[in-house]
């Protein structure tokens, strides 16, 4: 067996047990693998292995990945950071895009969504951690931008996503994301239909699915140690 296959392997029991443990059921918790910095063949491994959601956080990078595996069943989730002048090709290639964190952003991936492809699936960007982390509305500001995206057509609202600052306190990491699954239901009681959260990494995904996530995104723990930049 490939490592990949074996990595994989080893997520998806962490998976099932963590889900096991919140008492929801392991499929109500989809797998994003992030292949950020590894080359289209990596992919197409784990893709090899059952693996059909993959995670990359920039444009250039993800869009030549798209490019090279066309024939390959693939969805791909846009998680990065997002300049308002790289929607387009966002748009035009990604099936979700998890890091929408302002309003000229968003209307600029509806405005650049093609008219034949379905809506594109968006979550909005929370800070859940303060003052350590720039990425994300504040909790709090999320339904200012929900109202805004609520009113794009080729947009479609699925839910919210935090990446939390790293820290090995298991309580701390329980506590941030449940700041998250507090925002998703403060949404929910306004009257937006919701089903996504996405939360939870290599290194404390097993505590954002104890507080509910929905999509966890996972890198290392599938691929490796990447190079630092
Ligand atoms: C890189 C990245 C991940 C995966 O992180 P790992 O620690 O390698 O699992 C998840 N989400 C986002 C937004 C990322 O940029």
């Amino acid at each position: 067996m490939t490592s990949i296959a074996a990595n994989l392997q080893a997520v998806r029991r962490r998976i099932e047990r963590a889900a096991r443990e919140a008492g929801r059921a392991p499929d109500g918790v989809q797998l994003i693998a992030v292949s950020k910095t590894w080359p289209a063949e990596r992919v197409a491994e784990a893709h090899a292995c059952g693996q059909r959601a993959f995670g990359e956080n920039q444009v250039q990078e993800g869009v030549e990945k798209i490019g090279r595996l066309t024939h390959l069943a693939i969805e791909w989730h846009f998680i990065g950071p997002i300049q308002s002048n790289k929607t387009r090709p966002i748009s035009e290639h990604f099936q979700w895009v998890h890091s929408v964190e302002r309003e000229k952003v968003a209307v600029r991936l509806d405005d650049a969504r093609p008219a034949h492809l379905p809506p594109l699936d968006v979550c909005i960007q929370v800070n859940v951690s303060g003052e350590g982390s720039k990425s994300g509305v504040e909790p709090g500001q999320e339904a200012e931008l929900a109202r805004i995206i609520a009113g794009l057509p080729r947009l479609r609202l699925r839910g919210l996503m935090a990446i939390p600052e790293p820290t090995a306190d298991r309580r701390l990491q329980r506590q941030r994301f449940a700041l998250l699954r507090d925002a998703k239901d403060r949404l929910a009681a306004a009257g937006y239909a919701l089903d996504t959260l996405s939360m939870g990494m290599s290194d404390d995904f097993e505590a954002a699915i104890l507080e509910g996530a929905t999509m966890v995104r996972v890198g290392t723990a599938i691929f490796g140690q990447r190079q630092k930049a």
